[in-house]
């Protein structure tokens, strides 16, 4: 296998761009060695620009849950091509985006589109906020909500590979509303909340994947529902990754907890930049036009990413591949332990649904303090393993695999023979 050309790219690219990247977990710092340069992909392959191909776990982190290309998606997209690609203006399209949005989650009668998760986050903070008239924060450590300042503390995704502390740049009187828990810890959250009395909102991963996946204790989840709405604080559930993944109304479907606020972003746009946030009508009026909070943008509901957005939403409604998910996630998951067993390696898998991750240890992962007992070196021989062996997976410990309903046996058969060697590798056999 070679990767001339990604060499060459990678030295190109530092000329012009930062790292040669625009998103930091790109430059595969925590797994070493060069990065891979993408040409194409699609259904279930991604293919290098050295015409190396790949089975596509990491699935631009989410978004192609229906792999990549998918016929109906892209009929959608060419067709709104044809009528312009942005008008300042409101279209049907989004009106039918938001129907199908509301329709899967029963606690937002309004949604507001942006164009990330990132934003769709901040703006429900700012709403929380507005809503309540508190200023305070509870975030967990371990989960990212995106790149606003205020959450930039003890957050996971890229933060927890590169272990940067926060963010350099970010205001001391940005984090100072912001109070942490700890992941499956209700205590910690009690204590917040006896302490504090201005607390607006507690956020939350319903599943967590940007620590690895770490999924919620039995209860978990509504218990903090019970607390937040016992003392009048709002629960947002940050579904960027979890919304119609976990389930068509996401995890709070699959766990039966109704969130205050909920933001989306990755799925809905099916590969175009697209983020929201919605709630029930009373908190949703205090955003303008309507009421006094102001959250605005130039591409928000941009026509092609709500054609892209409807057209994934419709297919995976008439898919229904949740319960394949979990049957290729068993597989996978099944697949780990054993390799890991015959070569010896300490090895716990988290899973839930089509989100999957291996930890390099051999404790029980609850949150982001066990997730950081994974001996991440051997999740680097691991990583480059698997790509010898034609499985594109994300290039940190600490980011979810991601399942595509395009998985077929002979995908999986290929998945489990790289795996039995990247274990092999670790084991240093
Ligand atoms: N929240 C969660 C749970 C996420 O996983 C992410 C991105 N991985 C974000 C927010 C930020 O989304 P974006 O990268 O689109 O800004």
């Amino acid at each position: 296998m070679s990767y001339k050309n990604s060499e060459k790219l990678y030295k190109k690219g530092q000329k012009h761009l930062v790292g040669a990247v625009n998103s930091p977990v790109r430059a595969f710092a925590s797994v070493g060695g060069n990065p891979l340069f993408i040409e194409s992909a699609k259904g279930t392959k991604i293919t290098d620009v050295d015409g190396n191909k790949y089975i596509d776990l990491v699935l631009s982190y989410g978004p192609m849950i229906l792999g990549h290309r998918n016929k109906k998606v892209e009929k959608a997209i060419k067709k709104a091509l044809k009528n312009g690609y942005t008008f300042g203006a409101s279209t049907k399209n989004e009106i039918k985006l938001a129907k199908i949005v509301c329709d899967a989650f029963p606690g937002m009668d309004k949604v507001r589109f942006v164009s990330s998760g990132t934003e769709a986050v901040l703006s429900a903070l700012r709403l929380a906020r507005a809503y309540t008239g508190k200023d305070k924060i509870i975030k967990f450590s371990g989960c990212y909500h995106g790149h606003s300042d205020a959450l930039l503390v003890a957050a996971g995704s890229g933060l927890a590979t590169l272990s940067i502390p926060g963010s350099k740049g970010v205001p001391k009187g940005a984090v100072k509303n912001t109070l942490i828990a700890e992941y499956n810890n209700l205590e910690s959250v009690k204590k917040h909340i006896e302490n504090h009395k201005d607390i607006a909102a507690i956020i939350i991963e319903p599943v967590g994947g940007n620590m690895g996946v770490v999924i919620p204790q039995d209860g978990f989840l509504n218990e903090l529902k019970e607390l937040a709405k016992a003392n009048d604080i709002l629960l947002i559930a940050d579904e960027v990754m979890t919304g119609f993944r976990s389930k068509f109304g996401g995890a709070q479907e699959l766990f039966n907890v109704e969130a205050d606020i909920t933001c989306l972003g990755k799925v809905i746009g099916g590969g175009f930049p697209v983020g929201a946030y919605g709630a029930r009508n009373e908190i949703m009026e205090m955003v303008a036009p309507l009421g006094g909070m102001y959250q605005a943008g130039t591409l928000s509901g941009n026509p092609i990413a709500m054609a892209s957005g409807i057209a994934t939403l419709l297919e995976l409604k008439e898919q229904n591949p949740y319960g394949k998910f979990n049957e290729i996630g068993e597989e996978i998951e099944n697949y780990l332990l054993k390799s890991a067993k015959k070569y010896n390696v300490d090895l716990v898998v988290n899973r839930y649904g089509s989100m999957i991750n291996p930890f390099f240890t051999s404790k029980k992962v609850t949150d982001f303090k066990s997730a950081q007992t994974s001996d991440t070196s051997k999740f680097g021989v691991f990583f480059w393993e698997m790509i010898r062996n034609g499985v594109f997976l994300p290039p940190s410990q600490f980011e979810a695999w991601f399942l595509s309903s395009e998985l077929s046996d002979k995908d999986l058969e290929k998945i489990e023979k790289a795996i039995d060697k990247a274990m092999c590798s670790v084991s240093g056999n």
